[in-house]
């Protein structure tokens, strides 16, 4: 870029740049009155964890919301994925994912013993491509780890005809799927167990925590076993567990938070429509499709920018918008197959690195003015002009 460009977005920034930061994300939070009202019983009980009342009533009432029979909560959802591998019992081996996810998704295979395969991803979905997904399968092979990638359901029949076929289990990380359902179903209803993240920067948050939904009554119970130790009894250890509880702090602020899921989610609907009518027709810029039969939770908002047409590349947009204070995020840049301790040879999956070159998450929450949503629009759409020109 020329220096006559960067005096011009100088003078646009100075005139029409945020006076504060505008994050990619801030946690829906309650009134703290709420939280503290709700964590009392528990505070003058002084029972603050373990299988405590407000830990048991968050997930009864997430499991009913999410239409799941089995739930249970974690600490974190990193940890929550570790103890699904280890009820599932896969033995030393690889699981086929997806390297367009944030880094936990592969670190947890690390961390369990086994090994990534990387399989490409559709470019319009973002998500794992299905019709690569057998070609992986190897006598190594021992799971199968998609992820809903912004919230979009993966292809869930076709993975799942093809793991039936070869005997093996699938885990869905569905951090980003918190409440998606599809033809009228929970998202949560597919695979063997579906991992979910509370993190403050997921749409439901705890500040940290997770949860796993699971069909199956046995694997719930193992998954119960596993999150606290192993242990089944006052002197009895079945199996090396892990501590994987999550505590009555983070469940009091899970369970205020409930009532405001819909206003929020209607809220995030609002901007997208927002973003979407601002930058559907801008050249070079394309967004993500809401498929017909998905209802969508609308937790984030990517768009994908190709410099050819656009005018500048993502990662000169991502810069400039910082001018204006606009902290974007580039989800998910860089790829989990490029870190050095996995090795994918590069150029073998041309579509996720298309992806994580081009991608760009903009601004999205609830409580983001839809003025803001207007003038980010704006923005983008006058600095394609100045670049294009
Ligand atoms: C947030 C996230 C995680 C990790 O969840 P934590 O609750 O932060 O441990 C895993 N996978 C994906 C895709 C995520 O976005």
């Amino acid at each position: 870029m020329n220096t006559t460009f960067d005096s011009q977005v100088r003078e646009m920034a100075a005139s029409m740049g945020f006076m504060e930061p505008v994050y990619v994300t801030q946690p829906n939070l309650p009134p703290l009155e709420e939280v503290v009202s709700i964590l009392r019983p528990a505070w003058d009980r002084r029972w603050i964890t373990n299988d405590g009342e407000l830990h048991a009533r968050l997930e009864a009432e997430l499991a009913r919301l999410l239409e799941t029979p089995h739930l249970d909560l974690f600490c974190n959802g990193t940890v929550a994925l570790m103890t699904a591998l280890r009820a599932l019992d896969l033995e030393a081996g690889s699981v086929i994912t997806t390297p367009f996810t944030f880094p936990a998704t592969i670190n947890v295979l690390y961390w369990s013993g086994l090994r990534p395969v990387f399989c490409d991803i559709q470019r319009d979905t973002y998500n794992l491509d299905s019709s690569l997904l057998e070609g992986h399968i190897t006598h190594e092979t021992r799971a199968i780890l998609p992820v809903h990638v912004y919230g979009t359901p993966c292809d869930t029949d076709r993975i799942e005809t093809i793991a039936a076929r070869h005997n093996l289990p699938v885990i869905y990380d569905a951090a980003h799927a918190f409440g998606v359902r599809r033809q009228g179903r929970s998202i949560l209803s597919y695979g063997d167990i579906s991992m979910l993240s509370f993190h403050a920067t997921k749409v439901f948050t705890t500040a940290e925590g997770g949860a796993l939904a699971t069909n199956n009554a046995a694997l719930h119970s193992r998954l119960r076993r596993l999150k606290n130790f192993g242990i089944t009894g006052e002197e009895t250890v079945a199996e090396p567990g892990i501590n994987g509880k999550m505590n009555e702090l983070q469940a009091a602020l899970g369970l205020a938070q409930l009532g405001g899921l819909n206003a929020d989610r209607e809220k995030r609907r609002r901007l997208d429509g927002i973003y979407r009518h601002q930058l559907q027709n801008e050249p070079g810029l394309s967004l993500l499709d809401k498929p017909r039969d998905v209802e969508p939770n609308y937790a984030y908002f990517p768009i994908r920018v190709q410099e050819a047409l656009f005018g500048m590349d993502r990662n000169t947009l991502y810069e400039t918008l910082k001018a204006f204070n606009i902290r974007c995020r580039k989800y998910f840049y860089p790829l989990c197959s490029s870190h050095p301790w996995c090795s994918a040879e590069a150029g073998a999956l041309p579509h996720a690195e298309n992806a994580a070159n081009e991608v760009l998450c903009l601004p999205m929450y609830g409580q983001l003015p839809e003025t803001w949503a207007q003038k980010i629009g704006t923005i983008i759409k006058s600095l394609g002009c100045l670049a294009r020109a």
